[in-house]
């Protein structure tokens, strides 16, 4: 019997070892990993910067709490807001922690308390965020919920004029829904969202924890729309698999959080910094952004041979960051595709998300979509 609790549908595979966009499991079989541990690896396995990163800081310091001053806190903070309208960064250790930080700043700041969220959204499984999250399955049984989230279908601009109050403190969003689908944003939506935080006094929070640090081709994905947020929240592809997560905000806001409103014991320790550091300084390079989107156009058009399979319905998404919708279950498709040496993430029932490594490679890229091609004519061969 297993010690560990069974909240996961964890896949038999044990895998070993990694190395760039290439996982091995304890059979010594490879995998092309195009899941980069749910959009974390940006830079793939065992990136030679990261090692060496991790190494050097590993042998000098790993935890000092934030009883001190932190210079290397202060060079990332700067690097994280740089060119944008956003001037501070405070540090946590995941996604979820980052947006109960933006749910605190946004109810301090304003002195309200409804938060608007969306259908379909995730933010993370701690209490607030859980009841910020716009999906049933996510929060059955765990009431009675944190109260004064509007959670309002997505891409709605009728929906959200008519949620708007007196009481309404932020909205909060993700510019592509990614475990609820690979979802973006609609342009006019978000044209009429940021007018709308604009002429009401509101917060816009964007959760980034998935499309942030490179992920869609740009730093942020906001930066690809017309929104103008007022805090970003990030995780996941940050530390490029070592856990750490930052909320950006500006100045003004930031001042709500003075000493001891908030904090975290391990919230951008030294170890997590320097990983982070590594990631920031390959990724905001705007030569590797533009490669990304590359690779993203790429990937899109080497999968548009599925398009001769009944099970497909569109592709969608950004940079490298795309999901395959489909009429059918994903499960299937994931698990055979695995055997085909090809390890893949749904989101939601239908669809089939992409996720490589950012570092992933034009062949690698062919390659993902050969197997996917030959994976979905087998499975559509065995159900038909
Ligand atoms: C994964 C995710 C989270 C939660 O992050 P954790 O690090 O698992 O807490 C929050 N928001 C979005 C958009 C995510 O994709």
């Amino acid at each position: 019997m297993s010690a560990l609790f069974q909240n996961y549908a964890r896949r038999s595979l044990h895998i070993v070892k990694g190395e760039g966009t290439i996982v091995w499991d304890d059979q010594g079989k490879s995998y092309l990993d195009f899941t980069s541990g749910i959009a974390v690896v940006s830079l793939g396995h065992s990136h030679p910067k990261m090692v060496s990163a991790i190494q050097a800081q590993a042998e000098n310091l790993w935890h000092i709490s934030n009883l001190f001053e932190s210079p290397a806190q202060e060079t990332l903070a700067a690097d994280l807001v740089k060119d944008t309208s956003l001037s501070r960064a405070l540090f946590c250790n995941s996604g979820a922690e980052a947006n109960e930080a933006a749910i605190k700043l946004a109810r301090k700041a304003t002195g309200k308390h409804v938060i608007i969220t969306f259908e379909q959204s995730f933010h993370g499984r701690t209490t607030g965020a859980m009841a910020a999250t716009g999906q049933d399955k996510v929060k059955e049984g765990f009431g009675p919920l944190m109260p004064e989230f509007r959670t309002i279908p997505f891409n709605d601009q009728d929906a959200l004029k008519e949620a708007i109050d007196e009481n309404t403190a932020a909205v909060m969003l993700e510019v592509i829904q990614g475990e609820g689908g690979v979802n973006p944003i609609d342009p006019d939506f978000a044209a009429t969202l940021q007018q709308l935080c604009e002429s009401n006094g509101l917060l816009l929070i964007i959760d980034e924890v998935q499309t942030g640090i490179g992920r869609t081709g740009s730093r942020y994905a906001f930066e690809q729309t017309s929104l103008k947020p007022d805090i970003v929240t990030l995780a996941k592809g940050l530390g490029g698999g070592f856990p750490v997560g930052a909320i950006l905000g500006s100045e003004a806001l930031a001042d709500h959080f003075g000493p001891g409103t908030h904090g975290s014991t391990y919230g951008g320790n030294p170890l997590a910094v320097t990983a982070a550091q590594t990631v920031v300084d390959h990724v905001f390079e705007e030569v590797f952004l533009e490669e990304v989107r590359k690779k993203g156009a790429y990937l899109r058009e080497q999968l548009a041979s599925l398009f001769g399979l009944s099970s497909v319905t569109c592709v969608r998404g950004q940079g490298l960051m795309l999901g395959i919708v489909l009429s059918t279950d994903a499960a299937p498709i994931v698990k055979k595709a695995e055997e085909n040496g090809l390890l893949l993430v749904p989101a939601g029932p239908n669809v089939i998300r992409l996720l490589p490594p950012l570092t992933v490679s034009y062949e690698e890229c062919r390659q993902a979509a050969a197997v996917l091609e030959k994976t979905m004519m087998q499975v559509e061969y065995t159900v038909s």
